[in-house]
Formats: structure tokens, sequence, C-alpha cells
């Protein structure tokens, strides 16, 4: 049995304790977000009780105190991910918002027409649509990793995509649809053969596994804090320093520069190059809180109790007469995707919700995963590190109850 208190866990969470139509909540939609322990909560409240003012500006004491607390944050992300610097860490509004800065940035400094870019069949939209925007911008063309019927990368396919020509792989560590793992250390060994940058979407990672950047050897990785317990509205872009060194910047203004004249504008160093205007403070802040936290529980001790969660569900749920999972990979983290009979899978979702139990129907945002298995959506069952085997079993029994209903 794994070294979590959930009993604990569960109490740190304030709004696992709400009821739903008078039912104790299941909440099985921590893909989409998580709900947030109480001393994240604090920490907001604290940061405009007592430190409220803007950072890197003031030299007053309140100023000097929240940009104290900011940089404070960005160093324990950045040893959170063991990158080799706090400045290799810049803080974003989420994942939507580092990968449309690393499309942008990547784009107008390293991309010519007839470049390739690379993303694979399962990402999400916000790792389709900014390189997308940025292939048309500079007349570069968009290639697709594909993947089999159980929701895993076909790697010799991968491999038959390297050329020359490929200046970037955009790839999900962790399909936020399916729940595959993706080889990733094999694909960024394979990239770096050939001097190919790496960014992986950890938005699905990072809260359910260790992600060690330098162990990775990856160029650049992104998530948003929301999905890791911390607040909405933030998120990080790390970056290899010699890479965000060589990038153009994304947004212009406060900040971000060193000197202005209307004639030139000298760029700040790292990180600050990357974060014009004045950023989420308290929610830097938070998310600091948020993954002390996870520190504190043990993210090795987190992903084994998910583990046996994902098992266990897997074992259940197969049982369930027309049940059929969307994606069979073998290797999964934190979701199970599924449909039962020809039942919508909006229509599961809303009788699932009567009975106080939250999971998540339709795309899940990643429409071409829908696409290659011709269907609509699916439903989503998705863990955290607070979801017990009771939750497991009421989502079990709700089903079955749902598809009797429907049938
Ligand atoms: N990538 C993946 C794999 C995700 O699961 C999500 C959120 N569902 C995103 C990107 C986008 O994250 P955000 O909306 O927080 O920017």
């Amino acid at each position: 049995v794994p070294a979590i208190d959930i009993e604990k866990i569960r109490k740190d969470f304030p709004l696992l304790q709400e009821k739903v139509y008078g039912l104790p909540l299941v909440y099985l939609d921590n893909a989409a977000t998580t709900q947030k322990p109480q001393i994240v909560l604090d920490t907001l409240m604290h940061y405009y009780l007592h430190l409220n003012s803007n950072v890197h500006r003031g030299v007053h004491h309140l100023s000097q105190e929240a940009t104290a607390a900011y940089e404070n944050s960005r160093k324990t992300i950045a040893s959170f991910l063991n990158a080799r610097k706090p400045e290799e860490v810049i803080f974003t509004k989420g994942t939507t918002d580092s990968i449309n800065l690393v499309a942008y940035s990547f784009g107008r400094g390293e991309i010519k027409p007839g470049d390739v870019v690379l993303v694979s069949a399962m990402e999400h939209h916000s790792n389709i649509v900014p390189w997308q925007m940025m292939c048309e911008d500079r007349g570069a063309e968009l290639k697709v990793i594909p993947m089999d019927e159980n929701g895993e990368l076909i790697m010799s396919a991968f491999s038959a995509l390297l050329s020359d020509k490929v200046k970037i792989i955009a790839l999900t560590y962790v399909s936020n649809s399916l729940g595959t793992v993706n080889p990733v250390r094999d694909i960024i060994a394979q990239a770096h053969a050939r001097n190919i940058p790496v960014l992986l979407d950890a938005a699905q990672a990072v809260q359910h596994m260790p992600v060690d950047v330098q162990e990775l050897d990856v160029d650049f990785l992104v998530f948003s804090g929301h999905k890791i317990y911390g607040p909405t509205g933030t998120g990080v872009l790390y970056g290899k320093e010699e890479w965000l060194d060589r990038l153009p910047p994304y947004q212009g203004g406060g900040d971000m520069i060193k000197t202005v004249t209307f004639a030139k504008t000298i760029y700040n160093v790292l990180p600050y190059k990357f974060e014009a205007g004045t950023p989420d403070i308290s929610g830097a802040i938070a998310l600091e809180a948020a993954i002390k936290y996870v520190q504190q529980v043990g993210v090795e001790n987190i992903q084994a109790w998910e583990e046996q969660l994902v098992d266990y569900a897997a074992q259940q749920l197969q049982q369930i007469e027309g049940l059929r999972f969307i994606g069979k990979p073998a290797h999964r983290s934190g979701a199970i995707s599924f449909l039962v009979d020809d039942i919508h899978p909006y229509d599961l979702g809303e009788l699932l919700d009567k009975q106080g139990i939250a999971i998540r129907t339709g795309h899940h945002c990643a429409e071409p995963v829908m696409g290659f298995f011709c269907i609509p959506g699916t439903v989503r069952a998705s863990f955290a590190m607070y979801t017990t085997f009771e939750d497991i079993d009421r989502l079990v029994a709700g089903i079955k109850k749902a598809a009797a209903m429907l049938r």
C-alpha cells in the first residue's frame, strides 16, 4: 500500500466535502481541472491581505516582499522540474499560453518556407492550432505522427517522418483523451540525433508522475497550474536556456525590456524577456503552494496510488456489459475513456451527474482523436491524488444504473 494518507488529503480539499443534489460529490473530472487544497486558497488570500503590490518595480517594502515571493515560486518550480536554473522557468497563463509563446517565437526565429513541424495524432487542440497558425504564417507544413487502434503512437511511422526539414516536434507526454503515456525518451533521443528540438505538453503529466527535464533532456516543457492543484490562469513554460536566449520575445511591453527608445528597444534577460506586463502574482505564489503540497505528499506516492486506482477502475469498468474502452494503451496514466453500447456520452454524463458523479463527456478538445475512432466523443473518468476506490465503485454503480435506464 502506497504511503499516502488519503483521509488527511481529502480533508485538505474543501470542495470535496461539498454535496451535489444532496449526494456526496464524486469528482472524476481531474483532467479538466483539479480541486485546490486549503493551503492554495490561503496563499491567494494571504497575498491580497499582506503582500499586494507590483513586482520587479518598487523600492518599497511590499514590492520587495511580493517580488521575493514571486521569484521564490520560480525557484520552487525549477527545482520541481529539476531545471538547471530558475531563469529557465517562464510564468504563463497556462499550457495554451505556453504553447502559443513557443509556436510564435520559434516560428519567427527558426521557421522558413518548406520546413516541417511534427505533432501527434492525439494532441489537444492547444498543441495543434498554434502550430497550424504558425505554419500558415511561415509557409511551413504541419505533419502528424499517426497512432494505432490502441491509442499508441506508431513509432516506425514517427521515425519515417524525421528528415532535415523537421524543425521542431511538439508532443503530448500523456494524452488527455486516451490516457496514453507516450514513449517520450525514445522520441527525444531520435529527434536529438537529428538536432531537432522537442516540446512536451506535460499538462497531464506533472501531476501524475515525476518529471525531470534534465533526465528527459527535453527542450521545452509546458503545463497548467490549475491541473496540478493550483489556481486557474497560471502556467509554466520550461525551456533550455540556450533555446530561450535564442528565440525572439513573444509579447512586448513592460518588464520584458532593458531600455526603450522610439528607435529601438533592448530586450531584458531571461526570464523577464518572456514575461511582458504585470504577471499573475498571486497565482504564481499560490502555484508554489500547490507544488509544495504535491512535493510534501510525494509525486512517487501519488503515482503509486493513482496506478492502483487506474488498474482498479479499468478492471471494474470492463465488467460492465456493453462497455468498450476508447484507447487501450499498455502504459496509461490519469484518465480512462469509454463508451457504453451506442448510448451518447452526453446522456450518460447527465445521468451520472444526477447521481453526484462528475465526469467529462465530449471530444475533450481532441476532435482529431474522435475522428480517428469515428465517434462523437467519449465518457472520461480522470483521477487525482484524492480519488478513492469508493469513488470508482460509485462510478461503476452509476454507469450500470444509467445504462439500464437508457437501454
Ligand atoms: N494539453 C493537454 C494535454 C490538456 O489536457 C489541456 C487541458 N485539457 C491543455 C493542453 C490545455 O490546457 P489549458 O486549457 O489549461 O491551457
